[in-house]
């Protein structure tokens, strides 16, 4: 039996999974600012994280997800003022444009969800404590910074050297001891929302917003910490300079998903709204789009582009048409098969998965030429238990209302009307009509086979 290994950021290396609670699992997630409506680049990481989740409870683990949202930023602000509208509306309503994505995508809710500004009480005791003991200060203009060169150790995550560092650039240096010192907290400035602090009033800066939630939720050690690639620096940097500066012994294991690469280059807003979530919805399914976001290993890049996407969801489609066809002769429920287990064990290895996939879809498919019906259960049983994990089911009832099979239903109906219609015309000698009938249907690329069990369709 193969035993969980996973690659940690900070040690550059895969290594055996060992919870700090047996059977349990903690992660802490760094989720959306909601600023704008999320593009696939945003969700890609909901996706990865959502495998290693579904891992970790098939592999029996009870797991504590948190995926925080990061409800005040100096977006969300600026565009409240173009918008004209409070800054809490424009982080709500993008707060649900996120919320949509994941449950389009079959992202499991998070254990909790905490909100940065319905934890303003826990950041000033973390920033209470940071002054206590010496590591933060604040110099009289409303900010607070943490002094980084008092920490015992500090951007061990990206193994940079504290000497070649910018300046944060997050605030005017000449309060701070040092320029690389970064702020926790921001002094209010007109016009802005704020909260009263011993130190004055003003907002959290981001990182203090995630060492905080981090701490109410899964106290001062959790299993695994995890982000976007961008997040390594500043942001986990920060957070990990804080907590331990509090004392705490923080992530045991920082996992970090790839981007989404057009052209190359890291998702950014030149593309337009073209990559909105919501516009890929309009092109392929959402079950379609989630398989096509998970189906890279979380570490590598995922070059977009709309044939590769057009080209999975038709990948896709093969696997469920076979799903669907051995469900014909009864419920199947999805297993785990021992290769399956190795591949997912090994960092989860979703290519090495999908490679397996792709061999069980052949030897079923073949299984059903030739009513091997014992053969197509097995084959449809393991292919089952991969997608489950992938989050891909068809069967799962969360992508019902996305088609599935009420539609397949549906369609099973008009196919059958169709050929109705064009075995009535060829009964009355009328073959222009029969044979427009057939090219339509082909036309919109559906393929009729005769079988014993009457006329089947399937999508090409
Ligand atoms: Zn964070």
């Amino acid at each position: 039996m193969s035993a969980l290994s996973l690659y940690d950021t900070a040690t550059r290396q895969v290594s055996t999974f060992k919870p700090l609670v047996p059977g349990k699992a903690s992660i802490y997630l760094c989720g959306a600012t909601v600023q704008a409506a999320p593009h696939i680049g945003h969700i890609r990481s909901g996706v990865n994280f959502d495998i290693l989740r579904r891992w970790l409870i098939a592999s029996g683990y009870y797991v504590t997800f948190i995926r925080h949202v990061t409800d005040i930023d100096d977006k969300i602000l600026h565009k409240a003022q173009h918008e004209q509208i409070p800054w809490w509306a424009v982080a709500m309503k993008y707060e649900r444009a996120f919320d949509a994505a994941y449950r389009a995508l079959n992202v499991l809710p998070p254990t909790y969800e905490p909100r940065a500004t319905g934890h303003i009480t826990q950041m000033i005791e973390l920033m209470a404590r940071l002054i206590d003991k010496g590591a933060a200060y604040a110099p009289g203009n409303g900010d607070i910074y943490l002094e980084v060169r008092k920490l015992a150790r500090y951007l061990t995550l990206s193994g940079q050297k504290l000497d070649d560092l910018q300046s944060a650039g997050d605030a005017e240096d000449n309060f701070k001891r040092d320029p690389r010192d970064f702020a926790l907290w921001k002094g209010a400035k007109p016009g802005e929302p704020s909260w009263p602090t011993p130190w004055g009033d003003g907002r959290p800066g981001w990182h203090l917003e995630c060492s905080a939630m981090a701490k109410a939720y899964l106290g001062d050690e959790f299993d695994i910490h995890g982000g976007g690639l961008d997040l390594i620096f500043p942001h986990h940097e920060n957070e990990i300079a804080q907590s331990e500066a509090d004392g705490q012994k923080f992530a045991k294991r920082w996992m970090h998903n790839a981007w989404v690469t057009a052209s190359g280059e890291k998702m950014s807003k030149s593309l337009g709204n073209s990559l909105l979530v919501t516009e890929i919805l309009k092109r392929v399914r959402a079950i379609e789009l989630r398989w096509y976001l998970g189906s890279a290993h979380y570490r590598s890049m995922l070059e977009f582009s709309f044939e590769a996407l057009e080209e999975s969801a038709t990948a896709f489609r093969r696997i469920e048409s076979f799903l669907l066809r051995a469900a014909e002769s009864g419920e199947v429920e999805g297993v785990i098969d021992p290769k399956l287990k190795a591949a997912l064990d090994d960092d989860l290895a979703v290519p090495a998965a999908l490679a397996l996939v792709s061999e069980w879809l052949r030897a079923g498919n073949t299984a059903l030429a030739s009513g091997d019906l014992a053969s197509v259960t097995e084959m449809s049983a393991r292919v089952r238990g991969a997608l489950g994990i992938l989050g891909c089911d068809p069967f799962d009832p969360n992508f019902a209302g996305a088609g599935g099979k009420k539609l397949d239903g549906a369609i099973d109906g008009l196919i059958a009307l169709l050929l109705e219609q064009r075995a009535a015309a060829r009964e009355r000698r009328d073959f222009a009509a029969a044979d427009a009938i057939r090219d339509r249907i082909a036309a919109l690329g559906i393929t009729i086979e005769d079988t014993p069990a009457g006329p089947r369709w399937s999508v090409n």
